[in-house]
């Protein structure tokens, strides 16, 4: 089912700099999303247990989007824009609504640097827009060296295991679609990367698959790969948090008491975890010659 709804804002400033995606403000053109991943964090209440049955489209928002960015762009508030921060820009309605390539004729024509985190190959039809941001946007004074270019593309892994996809993100494109389509953007020449994340906690955190994910990111052209392991949030039956329990009751049941002591009563995996997530990926990252970080 798709909704329309007025909004009064569409641009969102950060307090602070994301340390990680280098952005100072998000844009979502929809809300809900149509891969309705098991473990995506905007599952809840507001949406239910299918993202997908909910999408909304935000009415008015490309215009909304050109007077904040103009306002933005007078004071020389350059900074990189998050397109897609609580959504996938490029999912299924996007080829009819055309949101997303709306959103990015006003970023070119207010010259803001764009970072865009997918899962689909649509982001293809996009990418002569994308040439011009890259070559024509204003980056703040500290990142006109390093990156230096105004487009990071990121696609989104959690496995690269066709199986346990089908399980936990049937709705999205094949892992092996990503890679093909990071690919044809790293040929085309832009700054490209992984997220590989959320990896779950000993289905794709293992030593091997977590090797898997970093040599195909070298392999398929990526400059940088972020490894992350699963937040899990809510505990009503439409959030993640169950979502997942249910998933792992369906088909690792073994892992339920596992699960339980690591997110039992929190939603983060305790920081000893996720030290030793970083250690184990720095090595491999060394290993294979990728960056953990943009920078
Ligand atoms: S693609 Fe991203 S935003 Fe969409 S459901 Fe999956 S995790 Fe959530």
């Amino acid at each position: 089912m798709i909704a329309y709804k007025e909004v009064k804002s569409i641009l969102n400033k950060h307090k602070k700099r994301d340390s990680w995606f280098l952005d100072d403000y998000s844009v979502n053109p929809y809300e809900g999303c149509g891969f309705n991943c098991t473990y995506c964090y905007v599952h809840g209440s507001k949406y239910g247990e299918n993202l997908a049955e909910k999408i909304v489209i935000k009415k008015d928002a490309a215009d909304i989007l050109d007077r904040q960015l103009n306002n933005r762009a007078r004071k020389d508030e350059f900074g990189f824009i998050t397109l897609g921060s609580a959504t996938d820009a490029y999912m299924q309605v996007e080829e009819q609504i055309g949101l997303t390539r709306e959103f990015l004729k006003i970023i070119l024509k207010h010259r803001f640097p764009v970072f865009i985190s997918t899962k689909s190959a649509l982001i293809k039809r996009d990418l002569d827009l994308l040439k011009q941001i890259d070559e024509t946007a204003i980056l703040p004074e500290d990142l006109k060296q390093n990156p230096g270019r105004g487009v990071i593309i990121s696609f989104s892994f959690s496995t690269l295991d066709e199986k346990i996809a089908n399980q936990i993100e049937a709705g999205a494109p094949a892992p092996q679609e990503r890679l093909e389509t990071l690919k044809l953007c790293s040929d085309n020449g832009f700054l490209c990367g992984v997220n590989a994340m959320p990896l779950l906690p000993f289905i794709t955190d293992t030593d091997e698959e977590l090797e898997k994910i970093i040599a195909a990111a070298k392999q398929y052209g990526a400059n940088f790969i972020f490894i992350a392991g699963l937040t899990l949030f809510g505990n009503d039956e439409r959030d993640s948090k169950q979502l997942v329990f249910k998933f792992l009751r369906n088909h690792y049941p073994h892992l339920i008491e596992k699960y339980e002591e690591m997110y039992g009563s929190v939603h983060y995996p305790s920081w000893q975890y996720q030290q030793q997530l970083k250690r184990r990926g720095d090595v491999l990252c060394e290993k294979y010659e990728i960056k953990n970080s943009i920078r």
